[in-house]
């Protein structure tokens, strides 16, 4: 069956790489001349060239954003399930050879995080587990999906990768959107940091979008660990393998992530440190390259940053994020996958985004509507 792994081995990194370190300003300027852009304008936008033009990418994705999604921000907190693991990567704290205690939450804890989460006021939840087929399989998250299916407007997941089959049999469970990243696209480091387990198979990772794309899953997410390898070079993949996404399954919609290398107990130091100058040259350079695409913003990033940046192309937020399994009500002390650095309330992040003249969402409409066109 094609894959995007068709599309990927045409391709050479450090030709890529070679060619976005290239790229002038004359170049910038053309793409930031353009309306519909091209994977080479995305590399001029972003190459070391652009960083002067910063200004007026921002002005553009701002502007483009306001436009296709008005002045609003989806509101969504991440629910964690288990730190159950089965896989060795290098930067998490839930590694398996971490010493930590490991816990899955039973269906009365469940319960208790749901009514914690609710109670901060939101309807978008992100489910997330470690990768443990045994503890936290399909089977378990079927039970999940049922018990709080009723009680939010909207229910994502950030779990193993699963076959075409489990999330053709999940969507019925409720199932709206699955974020995957793919951590890096250089192949030989993303060995390098996942040395043991289920996910040291790079093409059963990198193929995971096409099985929920065939599945039918209404949105998917995509990414890269930015601090493993090139930014630069990364971000060219993400923007390559959601062009390929879109033209392929273009029912599905889509959103990118910028998750940054966080401190986690035992860390890993990033291999790249990109500034904050350069994550927003990143994200307005998908804004400009995609009008469509919606963009994350996390709690991993710290407040003063999330309180500007938020405006110049982000469609949604987390907020009063705990990334321990049980963080919210259950056992607030248990160790995190890795330190946030936002940590105010959602009431705050909800004031703050007021305060610039944009409004929260807390409910995602999209989930109705999809009922109605059915
Ligand atoms: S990143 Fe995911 S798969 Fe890797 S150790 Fe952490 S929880 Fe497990």
């Amino acid at each position: 069956m094609p894959s995007f792994k068709d599309v990927f081995e045409k391709y050479d990194w450090e030709a890529i790489k070679t060619d976005i370190y290239n790229k002038k300003a004359a170049d910038v300027e053309r793409a930031l001349a353009r309306t519909n852009r091209d994977l080479e304008d995305f590399k001029a936008l972003i190459s070391p060239a652009a960083d002067i033009y910063l200004e007026e990418m921002a002005r553009q994705s701002k502007q483009d954003t306001l436009q296709r999604f008005g002045n609003t921000i989806q509101m969504y907190a991440p629910l964690y399930l288990s730190n159950e693991c089965q896989n060795i990567c290098t930067y998490c704290g839930f590694s398996l050879g971490n010493k930590l205690p490991r816990k899955t939450l039973n269906p009365i804890e469940i319960d208790k995080e749901v009514a914690a989460i609710k109670k901060m006021g939101f309807e978008h939840v992100l489910l997330v587990t470690g990768e443990a087929n045994k503890m936290v399989g399909v089977p378990y998250f079927k039970k999940v999906l049922e018990q709080i299916r009723t009680q939010f407007a909207n229910v994502s997941m950030e779990v193993q990768p699963l076959d075409e089959a489990d999330y053709h049999e999940l969507i019925p469970y409720g199932l709206h959107a699955v974020l995957v990243y793919q951590e890096t696209y250089h192949q030989a480091d993303y060995a390098k940091h996942h040395p043991k387990g289920k996910k040291s198979n790079f093409l059963y990772r990198l193929e995971t979008p096409d099985r929920l794309g065939r599945a039918g899953v209404h949105k998917m997410g995509l990414g890269v660990l930015i601090g493993l390898e090139d930014w630069r070079v990364d971000s060219f993949f993400v923007a390559l393998h959601l062009r390929y996404l879109e033209q392929t399954y273009w029912r599905t919609k889509y959103s990118i992530s910028f998750p940054r290398l966080r401190p986690f107990s035992g860390g890993l130091e990033p291999k790249v440190e990109m500034t904050d100058r350069q994550l927003v040259q990143q994200i307005t350079a998908y804004r400009l390259l995609n009008k469509d695409v919606e963009l994350s913003l996390s709690t991993r990033e710290a407040m003063k940053f999330r309180d500007h940046v938020f405006q110049l192309g982000i469609t949604s937020m987390s907020a009063g994020s705990k990334t321990n399994p049980g963080g919210y009500a259950v056992a607030p002390e248990s160790l995190e996958q890795f330190e946030i650095s936002d940590e105010r309330s959602p009431q705050e992040i909800a004031q703050l985004i007021k305060s610039k003249g944009y409004e929260p969402v807390w409910k995602d409409w999209d989930t109705a509507l999809e009922y109605v066109t059915k």
